[in-house]
């Protein structure tokens, strides 16, 4: 690269606070969806003939009337601009976009308030009450639209998108925004001033919510035609809400219970009497899928292009997007290459049999391997992985509290794995409680495991008990002295109750693998431990608790 050009690091925020404050999936979709959009309005705005973008690698149709965020969280561009020029084109270009947003969000005010409301309609419709103009005041003040520019003798050449990245982790500070006196705060996010008061169902009741632009515009999206325009989102056909994501078997039968129309109550599929005598446990769990690429960064840094590694990541994002939304029946919300997040069902039966979110997460692994991981050749000792993290929860479960947790299990739990390539699942029940378990990407165990979930959710008859067997013969199954010791024990206290005998085989497969890995102590202890919560796991999907 030429010396004394400069780098510009472009980012946006605050993601997940906007994100976090949402009650609904299409909210959740939106809060992140937005985000995308703001950055791929600021690259569509630069000039190509002067800014050579490194980041993201392409522009073209990334956002083409898809509901997933294709478009990752900042810009990384190079110049011949100085830097006081880069400056002004970049504070034009931001301002120009906040006052695209704001004029999105005030169209979308305008169009609510003039719906005409009677008493009957208010039944069926909501409606909005412009409350005051400040919009646009506070789009520009809580929108964060942060560039930076270095000189590029200032940085290592061979880790460019490294380093500007970290210049924009620095000045990534959580920065407080302050309320008028006298402005009535948002009944969501409890965080910015009220613009517009609308309508709202909430636990099958209607009431008046007082909103800022941001929750008003997540809540409202599927009406303003700019976004109806991106997304392809509409009214009758919104984003859907989360019990036709984890209930999305029926969709092939009953596809007149998927088309709905968010104006009128929801109306929840389970109890839908065409269908309720079909619903199984399994129907009524969702499961939150986040994934992160392991040691990226130091894979490019040995690249003789990182324009090369954002190529691959640009084709498995889009690979991702069509097998999560037609292979596995989900909603991916947003896809920046290696960082994935996604709305799925736990489990569904199609023309092929079960699939679970399992089958998802290692599809999607093998998927990284081959179109990023195994691409990547040359001089690179460091390889690249992909962790993910699962929380699989109950339909009525807070979608902002499981996001929280989806977060934890890919950061805190899978991210710490050991070389990484890391799984972290957490089932949370009916009631709150809950159970997890973890491991690497190549453990045995996980297809094993897999194996059984299906063909356990595929079967009418029950599973036995038996994690509370492991539980009991704890300590006799860590002491074995041989294979021989082992079959029997299995055999006098483990097999009585199971019909199937596949099954059988799969169940002593698992205690097997674990105890083959780490015959003794306390290792071994955890593998069973381990082996009892995923079957604990399994049995209460199945309905048995
Ligand atoms: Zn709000």
């Amino acid at each position: 690269m030429n010396p004394g050009k400069n780098l510009i690091g472009f980012n946006i925020g605050p993601i997940y606070e906007v994100m976090k404050h949402s009650k609904k999936t299409r909210e959740l979709w939106f809060g992140s969806y937005l985000f995308s959009m703001l950055v791929k309005m600021v690259y569509d705005k630069l000039n190509k003939d002067v800014y050579t973008v490194l980041k993201p690698f392409s522009g073209e149709d990334a956002l083409e009337k898809s509901t997933a965020g294709l478009f990752p969280d900042r810009i990384v561009a190079t110049t011949s601009k100085s830097k006081e020029d880069v400056s002004t084109d970049f504070n034009k270009i931001t301002n120009e976009v906040r006052k695209e947003i704001a004029t999105i969000i005030n169209n979308l005010i305008k169009t609510e308030c003039s719906r005409i409301i009677t008493d009957k309609d208010k039944k069926n419709h909501q409606a909005a009450k412009k409350l005051n103009d400040s919009t646009g005041k506070i789009i520009k003040e809580y929108l964060q639209l942060d560039f930076v520019v270095i000189p590029q003798n200032e940085i290592d050449d061979k880790d460019i998108i490294k380093e500007v990245e970290s210049y924009l982790d620095a000045i990534e500070v959580n920065r407080s925004f302050t309320l008028g006196k006298n402005d009535p705060t948002c009944y969501r996010c409890k965080t910015l001033p009220a613009t517009v008061e609308v309508i709202e169902w909430e636990n099958e009741e209607l009431i008046e919510q007082k909103l800022c632009p941001l929750c008003f515009l997540k809540l409202r999206s599927h009406l303003s035609n700019e976004i109806i325009e991106l997304t392809g989102i509409k009214e009758k056909q919104p984003f859907p809400p989360i019990d036709r994501i984890a209930g999305v078997e029926f969709k092939k039968n009953y596809s007149h219970l998927f088309k709905i129309n968010i104006g009128e109550a929801e109306n929840n599929l389970y109890e839908n009497p065409e269908i309720n005598d079909n619903v199984k446990d399994y129907h009524k769990y969702y499961a939150l899928y986040m994934a992160d690429g392991d040691n990226l960064s130091k894979v490019a840094k040995n690249l003789n292009t990182p324009e090369e590694l954002s190529k691959y990541l640009f084709s498995f994002g889009k690979s991702v997007h069509d097998i999560s939304k037609n292979a596995f029946k989900g909603e991916p919300i947003y896809i920046g290459g290696d960082d994935i997040f996604a709305i799925m069902p736990f489990a569904f039966n199609d023309n092929d049999g079960i699939k679970t979110i399992l089958d998802f997460a290692t599809r999607i692994n093998t998927l990284y391997n081959e179109q990023v991981a195994g691409k990547i050749t040359g001089a690179n000792t460091d390889k690249t992985s992909l962790s993910a993290g699962i929380v699989i929860a109950y339909h009525k479960y807070p979608l902002s509290i499981a996001m929280e947790e989806v977060q934890n299990q890919l950061f805190g739990v899978a991210k710490q794995i050991n070389n990484k390539n890391g799984l972290a699942v957490k089932f949370i029940q009916h009631s709150g409680a809950d159970s997890s378990f973890q491991m690497r990407f190549d453990d045995p165990i996980l297809s094993i495991f897999s194996e059984l979930y299906k063909s356990v959710l595929s079967s009418e008859k029950g599973f036995p008990s038996v994690h509370h067997k492991i539980d009991k013969y704890k300590t006799l199954l860590m002491n074995l002295g041989n294979e021989i010791q082992l079959d029997n024990l299995l055999e006098k206290r483990f097999y009585e109750g199971f019909e199937n005998e596949k099954q059988k085989e799969l169940f002593t497969a698992l205690i097997k693998t674990s105890l083959i890995k780490f015959p003794k102590g306390k290792q071994a202890e955890e593998e069973l431990e381990r082996v009892g919560n995923m079957i604990h796991v399994l049995k209460f999907i199945k309905g048995e608790k």
